[in-house]
């Protein structure tokens, strides 16, 4: 964490939670976290943006989608656009995340979003990540290279402010392995360097991601090139996710 870029922890819902179990969620969650010194996001599922959207309401924590399209509007079934996700009162969108890009997104798939994305006024988490494959073949930092460029060289400087890239080693997803803080710093300061092609780095938030707990938190977060997390498991409980929000401040 730098003391010049404020720390963000969004919280990654993957496919759990109905609009209902996410207004009882946001209920418990924003006392206990008051006025926290991190800014907090939370990525619901599409059904659930609009009641997260409204249960949130007065309090400082914003909404993001997990994904987004890049047309406007179309024969796209299954697929929301940026326009529709900003009219839920969300104000931001993950793309490229390791599920999806195993799902089939490609990098100029990811690209196409995060331009469209940024058109619509949106803030776009950007995700990269290696594979275990990857790491132990030594490819960790071409491989990260390969997608911020790919993905970057569709921003302009003008419209960093609404970029934030999550750097999330696909062996530490949901896997309870999360990469040491060493191993976290080391990718999350090669990404800002690759960024730094495109963007200016030093405002550019770099969080990690992958199996952060409110036991890791504080101590991956203390990295100097580690500004906050994305969170999936740890963010679906209020209590647990509170703690990790506080290891940001
Ligand atoms: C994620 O979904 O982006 C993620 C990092 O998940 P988890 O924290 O469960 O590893």
């Amino acid at each position: 964490m730098s003391a010049a870029r404020r720390p963000l922890v969004a919280g990654n819902w993957k496919m759990f939670k109905t609009g209902a179990e996410a207004v009882a969620y946001c209920e418990a969650f924003t006392p206990l976290i008051g006025t926290p010194a991190a800014e907090v996001a939370l990525c619901p599922p599409f059904t659930a943006l609009a009641d997260t959207v409204r249960a949130l309401e007065g309090s400082p924590v914003w909404v993001a989608s997990q994904t987004v399209h890049d047309q406007v509007q179309g024969a796209h079934t299954g697929e929301v656009s940026a326009p529709m996700v900003l009219a839920t009162g969300a104000r931001g969108a993950i793309v490229g995340h390791s599920e999806r890009r195993a799902a089939g997104e490609s990098d100029a798939m990811v690209a196409a979003r995060v331009r469209a994305a940024l058109d619509h006024g949106l803030v776009v988490i950007l995700c990269c990540g290696e594979s275990l494959e990857q790491r132990e073949a030594g490819q960790t930092e071409s491989w990260l290279t390969g997608q911020i460029r790919a993905a970057l060289g569709v921003v302009t400087r003008e419209e960093q402010d609404r970029l934030v890239v999550a750097y999330e080693p696909i062996w530490a997803i949901g896997t309870g392995r999360t990469a040491s803080p060493g191993q976290a710093q080391d990718a999350c300061a090669h990404v800002r360097a690759v960024a730094a092609e495109f963007v200016d780095p030093e405002p550019l938030r770099v969080l990690y991601g992958g199996s952060v707990t409110p036991d890791n938190a504080a101590e991956l977060f203390a990295q100097a090139d580690v500004d906050g997390g994305l969170v999936g498991g740890a963010s679906l409980d209020p209590a647990k996710f509170a703690t990790v929000v506080a290891a940001a401040g």
